[in-house]
């Protein structure tokens, strides 16, 4: 047999980066394998006629108690955002609406006198949750806290800004615990908010700002991966991962042994790999596809108000998910006297329009900023990114679907799964996800 490693990690993306490089600072015996040449997985960034395109995540929201440590002991580059990054539109009625969030929601516009009076009694609602094993969809969470207005709007946007999803059909529990929690601690959100503020420690810590990785997120995820040195390997696709006594066997450019295995990698790839293990749960994991296109130009040409960008309302027709004004809220994304939007389309509620041809939906999205924005724009530069896999759906089954992973690993001691697709889908999810992963790991 070659030589048992501690652990390998198989999957260099923003998951299996920030896990290896957490059982690094721990100084343990990691190897993290790759299959691309570059590492970061889905947030590969496009760099091209000084356009600075992020084809997922894009921003770190720091500081951050698991994400400031992983980057910070990388030497992750980042900046800050532009100031107006706080500021967010909701597209309904036919123009963008402000919004707000925390105290200073009840000032937007996008919520009748009633819709907002209802929402502010929000502290004073009692209402049970449904009993214990019934999934409550985020819409019906958010109707049944905030009333129907807020309730609709919010969850609509939530869903499809966060996850492409359709609220009716996500768990609210699963895909913003937040919430649940809050009001399973104080019988309401926004008194659990409160409590868990005043619970802080003294000097209160500083509140997170956007950041922008500098040169973009593949260039973050080359220096976490540079900063492991030998403990990363790419071009290294993974084939088989079986188990041999108390050790598992991973095949791929050379076989490998190691004690712990950590998938982290999407659901139907792991169990692809996994061949003499039943990985039914695996199979069918719900996504939501969606289309990023980047949309650049002289900033006459395509004229972007200040701000972060704005959310689809529930009721405007139309195929944009979201649009988000790059150059207005970030450094870097385009040259000086450029603008550059990214508009995020399909998802849940379009999900046929990703197999459209490019210039059929750089035409829809264009058309529908046009709308949105209430200008005429006429980009330079346009991009086209399709992820065939898609978004994983934290849905109503969602919570059902982990223990069942949990169970998988209980049954196989070594084997732990992790990645987007389980318990939070952002990349500060993953972070404080790898530090919870490393933990586990004796
Ligand atoms: C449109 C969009 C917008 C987003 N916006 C945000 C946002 O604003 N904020 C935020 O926090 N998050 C956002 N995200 C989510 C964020 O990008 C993801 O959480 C994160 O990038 C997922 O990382 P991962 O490591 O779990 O998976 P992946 O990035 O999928 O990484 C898996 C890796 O495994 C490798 N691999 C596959 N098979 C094998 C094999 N057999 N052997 C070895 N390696 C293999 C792949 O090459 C890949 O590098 C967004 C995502 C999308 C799509």
């Amino acid at each position: 047999m070659t030589s048992t490693l501690d652990t390998v990690v198989i999957g260099g993306g923003f998951s299996g980066l920030f896990l290896a490089t957490q059982l690094a600072r721990l100084d343990r015996d990691v190897l993290l394998l790759e299959a691309s040449p570059r590492p970061g997985g889905v947030a590969a960034t496009v760099i091209e006629d000084g356009f600075v395109l992020e084809p997922a995540a894009g921003t770190f929201m720091l500081p951050h108690r698991s994400l400031t440590p992983l980057l910070d002991s990388a030497g992750v580059a980042v900046e800050e955002a532009y100031p107006d990054a706080a500021l967010r539109y909701v597209w309904m009625r036919d123009s963008l609406v402000a919004i707000h969030y925390g105290p200073k929601a009840l000032a937007t516009s996008a919520l009748s006198k009633r819709g907002k009076l209802r929402m502010a009694a929000e502290p004073f609602i009692r209402s049970s949750p449904p009993d214990e094993g019934v999934e409550e969809s985020l819409r019906e969470f958010l109707t049944r806290r905030l009333g129907r207005e807020a309730g609709t709007l919010l969850s609509h946007i939530a869903a499809s800004g966060v996850y492409a999803g359709d609220p009716n059909n996500m768990s609210a529990a699963a895909a913003f615990p937040l919430f649940t929690e809050l009001e399973a601690e104080a019988g309401s959100i926004v008194r659990g908010g409160i409590r868990r503020v005043r619970a802080l420690p003294k000097p209160r810590p500083p509140k997170p700002k956007s950041h922008i990785p500098v040169g973009g997120m593949s260039e973050a995820a080359a220096t976490l991966a540079a900063s492991l040195g030998e403990r990363y390997r790419s071009e290294h696709p993974v084939t088989s991962v079986t188990k041999e006594g108390d050790y598992f066997r991973i095949e791929g450019a050379e076989t490998l042994h190691a004690r712990s295995v950590v998938i982290a990698l999407r659901p139907d790839a792991a169990s692809a790999i996994l061949q003499d293990i039943d990985t039914t749960v695996l199979h069918g994991w719900p996504s939501s596809r969606v289309v990023v296109v980047g949309v650049g130009g002289a900033a006459q040409d395509v004229p972007l108000p200040s701000g972060f960008g704005f959310l689809t309302g529930p009721d405007t027709d139309a195929v944009t998910l979201g649009c988000l004004f790059e150059s207005s809220y970030a450094p870097g994304r385009a040259a000086p006297g450029r603008s550059l939007a990214k508009v995020i389309a399909g998802g849940a509620r379009n999900p046929g329009f990703v197999d459209r041809s490019d210039e059929q939906i750089v035409e829809a999205v264009v058309s529908e900023m046009e709308r949105a924005l209430r200008a005429t724009i006429t980009p330079s530069w346009t991009k086209v990114l399709r992820d065939a896999a898609g978004i994983p759906q934290y849905d109503l089954h969602h919570r059902r679907r982990l223990a069942a992973v949990d169970d998988l690993e209980a049954a196989n001691p070594g084997l732990i799964f992790a990645g987007w697709a389980y318990r939070g889908i952002g990349v500060a999810h993953l972070a404080t996800d790898a530090l919870r992963v490393a933990d586990r790991i004796p």
